[in-house]
């Protein structure tokens, strides 16, 4: 899962949206909402046609799922769902890109501690301080978060509610992604110098899954050679990690 920034919808979208919410909430009050026939029409117009857009565009040139990172993001999801919580129906910041199957995983389900989502929200806070990567089975799953002795309990429910740790398929690509990640690092140990700017290129290009965070961010950063590049080339590890954020 790769942290996402949120880009601002253009203006005239942007209030057009805000005008479709205030519109549900007249009808939610007189009890007059149907939430599922409100969205699909506006589905069809063209704000949220730019919306999705602008979603795609976040979610960077292969337009992967906002939460696997693995699959094609081919529509627009809810994280607060919008049957439990039709107040953010067309709330900018609840939208995000999603692929079938993550879609149907998560279904109308948002889970939630006192009023808290217990699921990693992608374009509002580091996923690799909830997630961790296993290499050798090409699994994510939660993080152990040494300071509680526990894993963190928003990592545990992200990976059970979208299934992060049996995905056949999802798996095989991780282990995939890691091995040309890792093969591009230890390429750039061998180098007198390294370019940072080259190596994050190139490290992008070959990041299909999102993962780079979990190096630089997460513990990823204690495995080889990773552990290498942070310890003898600083100011590399520095500017990459700059770059990312
Ligand atoms: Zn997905």
């Amino acid at each position: 899962m790769r942290r996402i920034q949120r880009l601002k919808l253009p203006s005239p979208t942007q209030k057009a949206i805000d005008r479709k919410q205030a519109d549900a909430d007249l009808k939610r009050v007189a009890g007059e909402l149907n939430v599922d026939a409100e969205w699909k029409s506006a589905r069809r117009t063209k704000p949220l046609k730019t919306a999705l857009g602008v979603l795609q565009t976040m979610a960077g040139n292969r337009q992967r799922c906002m939460y696997c990172g693995d699959s094609h993001g081919n529509d627009i999801e809810h994280f607060w769902p919008k049957q439990q919580h039709p107040e953010r129906m067309f709330r900018w910041p609840n939208l995000l890109l999603c692929c079938t199957e993550c879609g149907r995983f998560k279904g109308k389900t948002l889970p939630l501690e006192n009023g808290v989502p217990l699921l990693v929200d992608p374009t509002a806070e580091d996923p690799w301080q909830f997630l961790d990567f296993d290499p050798a089975t090409g699994n994510i799953v939660a993080r152990f978060d040494l300071a509680a002795n526990d894993w963190t309990a928003k990592g545990t429910k992200t990976v059970e509610v979208l299934h992060l740790d049996c995905r056949e398929a999802f798996a095989a690509g991780n282990q995939l992604t890691h091995r040309r990640v890792k093969s591009l690092v230890e390429s750039a140990l061998q180098q007198p110098a390294i370019d940072s700017d080259a190596l994050m290129t190139a490290l992008r290009e070959a990041d299909d899954h999102g993962l780079l965070g979990w190096y630089f961010s997460g513990t990823g950063q204690s495995i080889e050679p990773f552990a290498r590049l942070r310890q003898e080339h600083a100011e590399v590890w520095q500017a990459c990690l700059q770059s990312l954020i």
